[in-house]
């Protein structure tokens, strides 16, 4: 089920809930009973989870701004394993 925004002309607008794909173009007012036309509106992106939000972001910003290096990255330090790994048996 997805959430549809529809306007009535007299009442505003008011959403109601349809499979998704299955939304008519026009739905009845549930206040006055007139046909009221079907509204496109944006995904409600400030229901998301803030998680959520800033990975949303940060995907559509790399399609435009792509993060640049200037330089070529420094070699990579060698990361040691934890001294209490050394403890534990070997195979
Ligand atoms: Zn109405």
């Amino acid at each position: 089920m997805a959430t549809y925004e529809y306007c009535c002309a007299q009442c505003g607008p008011f959403e109601t809930r349809h499979p998704i794909g299955t939304a008519p173009d026009r739905s009845e007012c549930p206040e006055c009973g007139g046909a009221s036309r079907r509204r496109f509106t944006a995904v409600h992106l400030s229901l998301m989870s803030k998680e959520l939000g800033a990975a949303h972001e940060r995907a559509e910003s790399t399609r435009d701004e792509p993060e640049v290096v200037s330089e070529i990255p420094g070699r990579r330090t060698v990361r040691r394993p934890h001294p209490a790994l050394a403890h534990l048996p070997r195979p």
